[in-house]
This record gives structure tokens, C-alpha cells and sequence, in this order.
């Protein structure tokens, strides 16, 4: 096992990081930027080195700076998180170059997933079920033919497409050549890659997604789905492990499809596989081949250390358990509480000026902020996220109410004000919310 690990991030997720692995022994090193001196994930790993200034292009994305870091400190792996470099093939190439190993998959299996189309294809032909739509890039002519036998209306997306960028939907005929040259401009100026390609566009689909690990030795599992259809701007706001919307048949079902075909790819590490779900039916739009934001959700009804398993597979360690030792327990839900107003969400970096984190049976915490705290404005507004597990939704539910009533963030705008609302709403307590809920509950709210 790795004796000092490299945690090449910053916020809630180094902290996550941190205490995997001091519950296993491993020293920590963090790394961060001059704007993140009196950051906790500094205070609390054993080391830290600074590497750049506040723009995280010239710190938490400059590679030989981390790399520096590893040989100074030496550390012999390095978990890059969620964000910044964790799906960045290149860097998991240079991180082996070196010596090091990157804590996370394949670097040809990031390449492979990170292209949209060339990801499309590839599980297509591993037998998991993909949205209808064109199978490579399409330019307008073949668009139009494509959009009149699959039915408007559809959705253009860029093949290097993230965050929900360089996503357009023609609703009619009329509407195609616009979302396509729009959808383009989008894609070059944001990822430097203009290619886009169709896809049906659903209604009023779920957002289903599927968490696997898989170890060196040829063992996939996958540990149950998460719900993660709240959403606005395609950005998760509030995710649920497991769906509301799906039964347990339903959920082996895609688990075995899913993990058999990540066995056949011979795929390492952590991933997840998002689906949309509509009518009793799934389809894939894209894998993440990271840790996600979300995952404490699966961790509270597993019991499983998804961090611990992804450092112990990528020391060479086979998985401790088989798919029948995976039992789900009760439901859990996550809060990303950000640093914005609650209905605008613009932006509010600023000082913490009080701070009361909720606490009891079920209750989980995971920020890197404190009292005195100074947000700085150059990064994600991620703050908190709350997360809550219980017997079933409905005490779930319950014990998150309470939890976001105890939970006090002064001197910023957060997004706790929305939660409390949201908790509160009958279609929220009903299960029964696709991913256009939010966004529209916002517009009727007036908001
Ligand atoms: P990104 O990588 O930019 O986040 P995704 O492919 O994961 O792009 O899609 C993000 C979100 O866009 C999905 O969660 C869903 O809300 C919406 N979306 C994607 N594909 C479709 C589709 N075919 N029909 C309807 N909505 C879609």
C-alpha cells in the first residue's frame, strides 16, 4: 500500500480524500494555491506545498507544479478528486512518466470516455442501451434527415461537451440549423472542438446514474443507482441513492448490464455510468470516470469507502467483496449547498462569519469551511454538502428537514433557504420530479 499520497485538489473533496487516507495510514500532502493558504484542506493534511497563484490554470491545473510537489515531498500516488485534472488523460500519462500512479482509471479509458461520440459508440457495442441519434458527427444535411425519421424534438450536443455546454434543442425544423451553428460556437469557444452530433431529445426523463468499481484483478461492482434529477442549469442540485422511481428488479437489471460490460472494457477504479430514464427505460448520455461529487449518498446505504476502494485498487489491491456481499440499506440524500443566493444563485464569496454544522444519527457533513472563513471567489461555490441517510425516504426526508434547520452558514448567501423549501414540496416528497423540475418550480415560484 501507497505510504503517502499527493491530494491534487482543494475544498470539501481534499478533506474527503484526507480522511481515507489517514484511516488507512497513508500521509497526506495537500497542494494548493496562494489564495487557499488558510485553507482546512492545508491545515489538516500532514503536509502542503504551495503550487501557483489564486487562477487555477497557473495552480490546481498546472501539472509540472504537482508533479514538483510529489518529488519534494515524496509522495508515490496522487488523487486528483472531482474537477480541475481528474479526467484529464494527459495528466494520468505524465503522473506514470513519472513513476507515480494516478489514482483513477486507465488513462486510454478517460480518453475513450471523455469523447462524447467515440464513449457513445463504444458502450453501444458493450450492450448498454444509448439514446437514439446519429453515432458520429453530423453536419446539417445529414442532421435534418436524422431529425425527420427520429422525431423533434432533438437535442445537439458537442462531443467534447461538459457542464452542459454546447447543448442546443431544436423543437421543430425551423429551429435545427440555428441550435447546430449555436451548439457549435458554444463547443469551440468553451472546449476548442466544434464537432457536435443529434440525439432524440427526451421529455421528461430522470437522471439515473450507476456507480461501479472495479479492481486489476477482473472484478466490476456496481453499488445501486443514484437520482440525481434535481437539477437546474444541468448542474445537480439534490441527489438521492437509491431512486425513487426504480425498483429493485429494475436496478439489477442495469447494475448487471452496466458491470458486465465494464468487465468486458476492462475498466479500473471508481466510475459512474448516467442514464437518462424515461418510460421504464434507460439511456446512456455519458460515463464519468472519477469520483463524483455525490457519492457520499451511495456510501451512507452501502457501508462502502468508495475512496478507500479507489486507493486500494489502484495499489494493485483486488476488491474485498463480490456483487452479493453489496446489501443497500434504507435511503440517503445529498444537499449541494452553495455559496449563492438561493433563488438567483449568483455568486457570494465572502467571510463565514458563523457556522453551525448539523449533527445526530444519519448525519453527514462534508465542507471544508469554518467559522472566519473567507470563500474566495475564484473557484467553484461549492460550500457543503449535507448529506442524510435513514430507514427509508420518507424518515430521510424528515431527518433532512431537520438537519437544514439546524445547519447555520452566516456572513454569505447559500442556497440553504431553496432546500428548506424543497423539502417541503409534495411532488419532492413523492418521488415524482424529472430533470425539468427545478427549473420550471423556479420559474413558477417567480424566482
Ligand atoms: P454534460 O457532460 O455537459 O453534463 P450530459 O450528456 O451529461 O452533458 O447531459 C447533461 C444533462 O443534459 C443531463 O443530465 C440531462 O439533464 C440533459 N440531457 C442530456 N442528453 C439529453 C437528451 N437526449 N434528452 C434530454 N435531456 C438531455
Amino acid at each position: 500500500m501507497f505510504e503517502k499520497i499527493l491530494i491534487a485538489n482543494r475544498g470539501e473533496i481534499a478533506l474527503r480524500i484526507n480522511r481515507a487516507c489517514k484511516e488507512m495510514g497513508i500521509a497526506t500532502v495537500a497542494v494548493h494555491s496562494t489564495a487557499d493558504a488558510d485553507a482546512m484542506h492545508v491545515r489538516l493534511a500532514d503536509e502542503a506545498v504551495c503550487i501557483g497563484p489564486a487562477p487555477a490554470g497557473q495552480s490546481y491545473l498546472n501539472m509540472p507544479a504537482i508533479i514538483a510537489a510529489c518529488e519534494i515531498t515524496g509522495a508515490e500516488a496522487i488523487h486528483p478528486g472531482y474537477g480541475f485534472l481528474s479526467e484529464n488523460a494527459k495528466f494520468a500519462d505524465i503522473v506514470k512518466e513519472h513513476g507515480l500512479t494516478f489514482i483513477g482509471p486507465l488513462p486510454e479509458h478517460i480518453r475513450m470516455m471523455g469523447d462524447k461520440i467515440t464513449a457513445k459508440q463504444t458502450v453501444k457495442a458493450l450492450g448498454i442501451p444509448t439514446v437514439p441519434g446519429s453515432d458520429g458527427e453530423v453536419s446539417d444535411a445529414e442532421a435534418a434527415k436524422l431529425a425527420k425519421e427520429i422525431g423533434y424534438p432533438v437535442l445537439i450536443k458537442a462531443t467534447a461537451g461538459g457542464g452542459g455546454r454546447g447543448m442546443k434543442v431544436a423543437k421543430t425544423a425551423d429551429e435545427l440549423s440555428f441550435a447546430l451553428s449555436t451548439a457549435r460556437a458554444e463547443a469551440k469557444a468553451a472546449f476548442g472542438n466544434d464537432t457536435v452530433y443529434m440525439e432524440k431529445y427526451l421529455e421528461k426523463p430522470r437522471h439515473i446514474e450507476v456507480q461501479i468499481l472495479a479492481d486489476s484483478h477482473g472484478k466490476v461492482v456496481h453499488l445501486g443507482e443514484r437520482d440525481c434529477s434535481l437539477q437546474r442549469r444541468h448542474q445537480k442540485v439534490w441527489e438521492e441513492a437509491g431512486s425513487p422511481a426504480l425498483n429493485a428488479a429494475e436496478r439489477d437489471e442495469i447494475g448487471g448490464i452496466v458491470t458486465r460490460a465494464l468487465t468486458q472494457l476492462g475498466y479500473l477504479g471508481a466510475g459512474t455510468i448516467e442514464f437518462l430514464y424515461e418510460d421504464g427505460r434507460f439511456y446512456f448520455i455519458e460515463m464519468n470516470t472519477r469520483l463524483q461529487v455525490e457519492h457520499p449518498v451511495t456510501e451512507a446505504i452501502t457501508g462502502i469507502d468508495i475512496v478507500r476502494e479507489q486507493i486500494r485498487v489502484a495499489a494493485g489491491a483486488g476488491l474485498g467483496f463480490s456483487q452479493d456481499d453489496i446489501v443497500f440499506e434504507g435511503h440517503a440524500i445529498e444537499c449541494r449547498i452553495n455559496a449563492e443566493n438561493p433563488f438567483t444563485f449568483r455568486p457570494s464569496p465572502g467571510t463565514i462569519t458563523q457556522f453551525h454544522s448539523p449533527g445526530g444519527l444519519g448525519v453527514r457533513f462534508d465542507s471544508a469551511i469554518y467559522t472566519g472563513y473567507r470563500i474566495p471567489p475564484y473557484y467553484d461555490s461549492l460550500a457543503c454538502k449535507l448529506i442524510v441517510h435513514a430507514k427509508n425516504r420518507n424518515e430521510c426526508l424528515l431527518r433532512l428537514r431537520r438537519a437544514l434547520d439546524e445547519l447555520v452558514v452566516g456572513g454569505i448567501e447559500t442556497t440553504i433557504p431553496l432546500f428548506q423549501k424543497l423539502v417541503r414540496e409534495p411532488d419532492i416528497i413523492n418521488g415524482d420530479y424529472s430533470i425539468h423540475w427545478l427549473e420550471k418550480y423556479l420559474v413558477e415560484a417567480g424566482h
